[in-house]
């Protein structure tokens, strides 16, 4: 199929939608301002493609950013759904839906004792760091810089470097109050967080990371990182709370906690959980969890949470991610890894593929990448020729070099074979950009 590059429609839709919306978009993300040109307004999606409201055909790279790890419309997801829909949209009681995805979950990620649905991953982690700071009766937070936990004021901030640094606002809105009790560290580095805490005696709440980072690109944590974490948070009373919003249900049945086994206080859920609806969670331990209002004092609460759409199209998808599910999403990840990178190294591009199991993303560099400053020296120029590339040839990524792509069980040998197709062109525009 021949693609020419022009998206008259989709630019239209974005004209209007600029008049009426802050930069034409509802997630800043969408509007390529990264890479440049025309964002693409979709309007459906089967399996691993998705077409634009020009009539375009993509191989979908993204997967809304995680949650379709079953591709577009599942059919069995979209049952569940249409069945729910049919007895009405939401209730704001207690429903079956909600007990049962709880279920399902603390079945499968074995640290979570009790989970409390919310709608949004930012939600999730906003509120988890409450109950941390509720429970310990705290105030510090430590994060990582590059590390992305949702809109959260105090997680915002993502500014200085070295130990134990007060953050300064990442963004004008957050006052220095609101990120002022936030420690930001380098990512993958435990020695920052021991001083962190020396600094600081008694008075950090939570260590909060990405179970492995996906927001800076994909930057797995050392060997031994998280342990640390974890050892270093019970040695000084504070809580450990790994964000699985993107892992989560992603890289094993039970997560990134399926792989590294390092046993979180806290975790934070969202995307494949929800099928594709709004749906998040945060959940662990049965003594922390037993704060949260009404069992306990810290509050929390939302008009929509428990969804019954949402919990119907999650539980819907949970149940189809079995053990095959994942060796086939793990499969088609390792055989685009192979592919992307044999067309880079083809034309010489300097190169890594970094990968968290089914997770990958493509540094421009051959450098190491252990943080986000080393993610930052990459030549992202090369990414952006390379991203139009692949979109006129009908391959839809990641509108950034500093974010994973996705997969899907749907992404079979066809879908690949056009990836495959459109690689060799988008190779050489990498070795020639120019920044
Ligand atoms: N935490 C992580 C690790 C994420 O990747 C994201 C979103 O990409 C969030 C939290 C925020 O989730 P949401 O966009 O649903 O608010």
């Amino acid at each position: 199929m021949a693609y020419s590059y022009e998206a008259p429609v989709s630019q239209s839709l974005f004209d209007r939608a600029s008049v009426v919306t802050p930069g034409g978009v509802n997630s800043p993300v969408r509007a390529f301002n990264a890479v440049g040109g025309t964002p693409r307004f979709m309007v459906s999606g089967t399996g691993p493609y998705l077409t634009d409201a020009d009539g375009r055909e993509y191989v979908d790279l993204v997967c809304s950013w995680g949650p379709m790890i079953l591709g577009h419309a599942h059919p069995e997801v979209i049952g569940a759904v249409q069945a729910a829909v049919g007895r009405g949209t939401s209730f704001g009681t207690p429903g079956e839906g909600e007990v049962a995805l709880a279920e399902e979950m603390v079945a499968r990620v074995e640290p979570v004792e009790q989970v409390r649905l919310v709608s949004s991953g930012t939600e999730a982690t906003m509120s988890a760091i409450r109950l941390a700071r509720g429970f310990t009766g705290r105030a510090k937070v430590v994060k990582f810089a590059g590390c992305y936990h949702g809109h959260v004021d105090a997680l915002l901030a993502a500014a200085g470097s070295g130990v134990a640094t007060f953050a300064l606002p990442d963004t004008p809105g957050v006052t220095g109050a609101q990120a002022g009790d936030t420690l930001v560290l380098p990512y993958n580095d435990l020695e920052a967080v021991r001083a962190a805490f020396a600094a600081h005696p008694g008075e950090i709440a939570c260590v909060i990371t990405e179970a492995a980072a996906g927001n800076m690109g994909v930057v797995r944590p050392v060997d031994g990182f998280n342990a640390g974490l974890k050892e270093l948070c019970a040695a000084e009373g504070a809580l450990y709370i790994s964000d699985e919003v993107m892992t989560g249900f992603r890289t094993s049945k039970a997560g990134w906690y399926g792989i590294d086994g390092v046993r979180p206080d806290l975790m934070t859920f969202g995307k494949v959980m929800g099928g594709g609806f709004p749906a998040a969670a945060f959940g662990g331990r049965a003594d922390v969890m037993a704060y949260l209002a009404p069992a306990g004092p810290v509050y929390q609460a939302g008009t929509l949470s428990g969804n019954p759409i949402a919990t119907a199209a999650g539980l819907a998808q949970l149940r189809l991610l079995d053990d095959a599910a994942y060796a086939k999403v793990d499969a088609v990840s390792a055989e685009l890894q192979g592919l992307v990178s044999g067309a880079l190294s083809k034309e010489g591009v300097a190169h890594h593929v970094s990968t968290a199991s089914n997770m990958f993303s493509v540094f421009f560099t051959d450098e190491p990448v252990r943080n986000y400053a080393d993610a930052k020296k990459q030549e992202a120029f090369r990414y952006t020729a390379f991203f139009h590339s692949m979109l006129s040839q009908g391959v839809y990524l990641p509108p950034s070099a500093f974010e994973s792509w996705f997969v899907s069980t749907a992404h079979d040998s066809r879908a690949v074979e056009r990836i495959a197709d459109a690689l060799p062109a988008a190779a050489r525009a990498a070795s020639e950009a120019t920044a």
